[in-house]
């Protein structure tokens, strides 16, 4: 630990009156530093996979069980996403396995880390001997890789992989069809991105249907404007001035509601808004007659403003308390997910004891839920001396990795705001009693 700490220091120390032509040599050097430390990483998941399989073989394991949860044990020793962790555990097995080449040319830093992930990604879709022959053309004589940026860099890999094997190509192209879909993320400024993943002909022509609204309209919005807002329009059914969200859950103390407070608020599946884009949301549902903005006061603890808890002997969570653990935790408790919650579970299993409770209950998403059930896997949840929701999750190899509940605001308000054909009411009641 101390020689390890002792490398980290000297990687890290830079004399600022180094002369110019040092520093730039030394930013080079530690770009090669980077990049052969990918090349270790590689090698050390695709070692931890083959032990864990062998392992889980020599007890009885079948073939398809073994292996279940590296990925996310990858993740956390990287401090990235289990989705991350899965890429990095496949980019992994395809360089120490199949890549040899690629994996060299990373490890001498000819190649980072994310053009080496382009030319296993391109090369995916390939049988091992056509990925072997790709492996060679494009990264036996690295020479050839520098100067390529990362576009040509996958472009190379994709002509190579369709001169080879263009059946699998124009498979593959069929396969991710399949994975269209529609994903939402936070941007600054209390914006969202939107992003949509269509096939190419969808894509195109949706973008084109934008972008010929914009030509034709002259109302003084700008083109990027018109686009927007058209797309609004045109998947909810409403002016985008008008639009009143569909369904938003909201999170913000009495104060803020009131106006007393300039506290930011919190959308559940989002994060923080400044206090006054939340009021300007409740007050505009507040007044459209087709809305209804439904108030629902949460029990907090005075000191934390932590979510306390609640017990159920039911073996599935009660919808009062799956609610209740959906705000309190807002996204996938892994530590480095981040992912919408999809599930509300036992963090200890009901099966081994565990209770039905705010204690035990942990909002994560489908994947990490069914990895902690894997073998080997423990999750531990308490509150701390400020009740704050903590819960402890420790791997097959004894890694252990502290995951808390997001703060809260004081005395929280949960508003819901619901497209309805009713007219406006307001209810408030407590969440103690559902
Ligand atoms: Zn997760």
């Amino acid at each position: 630990m101390r020689i390890l700490e002792c490398m980290f220091d000297n990687l890290a120390v830079i004399d600022p009156r180094s002369d110019e032509s040092a520093l730039v040599e030394r930013i080079a050097e530690l770009e090669r530093i980077k990049a052969a430390a990918a090349a270790g990483q590689a090698r050390a998941a695709a070692a931890l996979d083959a032990a864990r399989r062998s392992a889980e073989a020599a007890v009885g394991v079948p073939a398809a069980r073994r292996g279940r949860g590296v990925a996310s044990e990858v993740a956390l020793a990287r401090r990235d996403s289990p989705s991350r962790g899965n890429r990095h555990l496949g980019f992994a097995k395809a360089l120490v396995h199949e890549m040899p080449h690629t994996l060299a040319a990373l490890e001498a830093g000819v190649l980072t880390e994310w053009r080496a992930t382009l030319i296993v990604r391109e090369s995916a879709c390939l049988d091992v001997e056509d990925r072997r022959a790709l492996d060679a053309e494009l990264c036996a004589d690295s020479v050839g890789l520098d100067g390529m940026g990362d576009a040509r860099v996958a472009a190379a890999a994709k002509a190579i992989a369709y001169r080879l094997d263009p059946h699998a190509v124009v498979d593959r192209a069929a396969k991710a069809e399949t994975e269209r879909t529609v994903t939402i993320r936070p941007a600054p400024d209390t914006m969202t991105y939107l992003t949509a993943l269509l096939p190419v002909a969808q894509g195109v022509s949706v973008y084109a249907a934008l972008r010929r609204e914009a030509d034709i309209c002259g109302d003084g919005r700008s083109r990027n404007q018109v686009m927007a807002d058209t797309l609004v329009e045109r998947v909810t059914g409403r002016s985008a001035a008008a639009a009143t969200p569909i369904a938003v859950n909201l999170v913000l103390s009495d104060d803020t509601l009131l106006g007393g407070s300039t506290a930011p608020a919190d959308i559940v599946g989002y994060g923080p808004v400044p206090a006054a884009v939340a009021c300007g949301l409740i007050s505009g549902a507040v007044t459209d007659p087709r809305s209804r903005a439904t108030l629902r006061r949460l029990y907090a603890h005075p000191g934390s403003g932590g979510l306390v808890a609640m017990e159920s002997r039911a073996r599935l969570f009660p919808r009062g308390l799956a609610a209740f653990i959906g705000l309190r935790d807002q996204r996938c408790r892994t530590p480095y997910c981040d992912a919408p919650i999809r599930h509300r579970d036992h963090a200890k299993p009901w099966a081994a004891g565990g209770v039905t409770s705010a204690r035990n209950g942990l909002g994560t998403c489908e994947r990490c839920n069914y990895v902690k059930e894997v073998t080997g896997w423990r999750v531990e949840p308490h509150f701390d001396e400020n009740s704050k929701h903590t819960a402890e999750f420790t791997t097959p190899t004894g890694a252990r990795y502290q995951s808390g509940a997001p703060p809260l605001p004081r005395t929280p308000v949960r508003v819901e705001i619901s497209e309805m054909e009713v007219a406006v009411g307001i209810a408030i009641s407590d969440c103690r009693a559902a």
